[in-house]
């Protein structure tokens, strides 16, 4: 598989502090890869690398074009969707409303199908339609902010630890829509999550982070069977 997400010695951080120190791994062309690692490791700042919203040096190449000087905007349109930590819905504006914004990177008229395929996928969003995102509790709120991202069409989605603060009922749930979504459209998905068990079950490949360097990379089913490893570094 061609990788649609190459990155290379990439150093990133806030102001004159570093916080990733040279790093490398990729997602395949419709492949999962997982980011892994410890609080602080520095995995929500390598998507926000990614995605040009912090200063950073070293190559990201995305579906066979630089994009590491590309401004965050430019990023999006060129088919990389981020869903943040956190989430990063509007709270004060209804679910229809979030969908509309989230197509806001295209020019073409497919979006009204779209954001009924996304109603399709999840349909508590059809239910919750006229309703500010401030009163969806918090999975319906993640299911929002995944949507959103969808509904940009993406080529790679960026998820940000989407499993944070809900039941496992709805963790499991969104995580067989995201298979879902993978099957059905060949999206790449990279996976920040602090459930590593969860991850690893999902992803192809994955990285351990340990403070800002890659400590171990390899597929995501023999990294899940050495017990050592997930004592080691991932606490399970
Ligand atoms: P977590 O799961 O705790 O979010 P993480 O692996 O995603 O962990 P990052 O959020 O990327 O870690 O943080 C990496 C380092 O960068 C930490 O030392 C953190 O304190 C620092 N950091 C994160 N955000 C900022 C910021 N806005 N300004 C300064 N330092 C920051």
């Amino acid at each position: 598989m061609p990788a649609l997400l190459e990155v290379s010695t990439l150093r990133a951080g806030y102001g004159a502090g570093e916080v990733l120190h040279g790093i490398d791994f990729s997602v395949a062309a419709g492949g999962v890869t997982a980011l892994l690692g410890a609080n602080g490791a520095g995995k929500t700042t390598t998507l926000r690398a990614i995605c040009g919203m912090l200063a950073r040096s070293g190559e990201i190449r995305f579906d066979g074009a630089r994009i590491d000087a590309v401004a965050t905007e430019d990023v999006a349109r060129r088919g990389i969707a981020h869903v943040p930590d956190g989430r990063g819905t509007f709270l004060d504006l209804t679910v229809e409303e979030n969908l509309r914004l989230g197509a806001y990177v295209r020019s073409d008229r497919g979006v009204a199908a779209d954001i009924a395929r996304m109603c399709d996928l999840f349909p508590v969003l059809r239910q919750r339609f006229r309703a500010q995102a401030g009163t969806l509790s918090g999975g319906e709120q993640q299911m929002l902010a995944i949507a959103r991202a969808l509904v940009s069409r993406p080529k790679l989605l960026l998820l940000d630890e989407p499993s944070f603060g809900l039941a496992p009922l709805i963790v499991q749930q969104i995580f067989a829509i995201l298979a879902r979504v993978r099957a059905d459209s060949g999206i790449g998905i990279l996976l920040v999550e602090q459930n590593a068990a969860l991850a690893l079950d999902f992803a192809d490949h994955a990285c351990i982070l340990e403070s800002g360097r890659i400590a171990l990379a390899g597929a995501a089913a023999s990294i899940g069977a050495d017990a050592q490893v997930r004592r080691v570094y991932l606490g399970y």
